[in-house]
């Protein structure tokens, strides 16, 4: 199983509040702009994850509205089983998607945010994750966590490739 942040993972959030200055008002102008702002190789590294035959959990923190059209703007919803949007702390969404899907091993976490990231780990600590590197930490933040990370989607791709072999 996969579970994957959306925001600064697959959609280059950091890039597009740099143009969306004046939300909510720029949000209806600029909407269809939200597109551009998936990172380019969003769609082959879920192709990818979707040919391991895995469940693909899309888990995004946020208001729910506003999660909802830029996930729907981008067409990345038809590779996930289940889209879950949040304002509740990720490791309590978790443990219940866990519980949802009866899985108990090999669960991989994808996330740009180090200690969101270690909070879940704490709490599950069988899980896999993986850091998506962000603008927002410096690399020696993502160093120090001690946590697999990388700057691309395909780099993440070459490294689930090499673990799930
Ligand atoms: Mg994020």
């Amino acid at each position: 199983m996969f579970i994957i942040d959306f925001d600064d993972t697959l959609f280059d959030t950091h890039a597009f509040k740099q143009v969306l200055t004046n939300l909510p008002e720029d949000l209806y102008k600029q909407s269809s702009r939200i597109k551009e702002f998936l990172f380019p190789e969003a769609v082959s590294f879920l192709e990818f994850l979707k040919e391991t035959n895995q469940p693909l959990i899309l888990l995004s923190l946020g208001e729910a509205n506003w999660q909802k059209t830029k996930i729907d703007i981008t067409g990345i919803g038809r590779f996930f089983d289940l889209v879950c949007i949040t304002a509740d702390a990720k490791e309590e969404v978790v443990g219940k998607i866990l519980n949802d899907f009866k899985m108990k091993k090999d669960i991989w976490f994808i996330n740009d945010k180090i200690e969101e990231t270690k909070k879940v780990i704490q709490e599950f600590p069988h899980l896999k994750p993986i850091l998506k590197m962000s603008p927002k930490f410096s690399v020696e933040e993502y160093e120090s966590s001690l946590m697999p990370y990388f700057s691309t989607l395909t780099l993440i791709q070459q490294y689930v490739e090499q673990q799930v072999k």
